[in-house]
Parts: C-alpha cells; structure tokens; sequence
C-alpha cells in the first residue's frame, strides 16, 4: 500500500487512481486515508460505528455549502477519512456493513 498525499487516498499501485500521478509514499501511523463516501443514511450509521469502535475519523460533505442548502440536503453525500493505524479496522467495519472493501 501506498499513501497519496494529495488526494489522502491509499493505492494499491505505483500511481495513484485518482490524480494519476506517482509520487506516492509509504503511509505513516497518523496519516489521514480516505475510507469510502456515503449517503445521509449510511453515512450516520457508519458513524455511529465507528463512535462504536471508537476509531476517530473525519466526515467531509461533498457538495458546497450553498448547493446542500438548495437541495434541502437529500442528495449531499459525505466522505469518511480515517489515520492509517486505524485503517484496517475501518474498512473491515465498512465492509461489514456495506459488503465490500
Ligand atoms: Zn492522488
């Protein structure tokens, strides 16, 4: 595995998926990792889960502040970011939950 610190995403390969590029490092204990993006519902019980596991994480909202206001926040969807010491367990929690990695 290794560590994008642009997007702050883990890769499998030498290039990142995202941004393409391949000045990828070896992930440290405290770096932030992107876990997976989910809608209002599952992202609430993600995060209770996680409040749960007590697994700390970050919870970004994808769309700007204006365009949820404007949608009433039906379609606002969240990423999760976790450190990398607690990605494991994370991403084996959201694969419980979601059924997949
Ligand atoms: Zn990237």
């Amino acid at each position: 595995m290794l560590y994008c610190a642009r997007c702050m995403r883990l890769c499998e390969g030498p290039v990142c998926p995202v941004c393409r590029k391949s000045d990828l490092r070896e992930p440290e204990a405290k770096d932030v990792c992107f876990l997976t993006e989910r809608g209002q519902i599952w992202g609430s019980i993600l995060e209770d889960n996680l409040n749960d596991c007590r697994i700390p994480f970050l919870k970004k909202g994808r769309m700007g502040a204006g365009l949820a206001m404007s949608t009433g926040n039906r379609f606002e969807t969240f990423r999760f970011f976790v450190p990398y010491e607690r990605y494991e367990e994370a991403s084996a929690l959201a694969e419980e939950l979601f059924g997949e990695g």
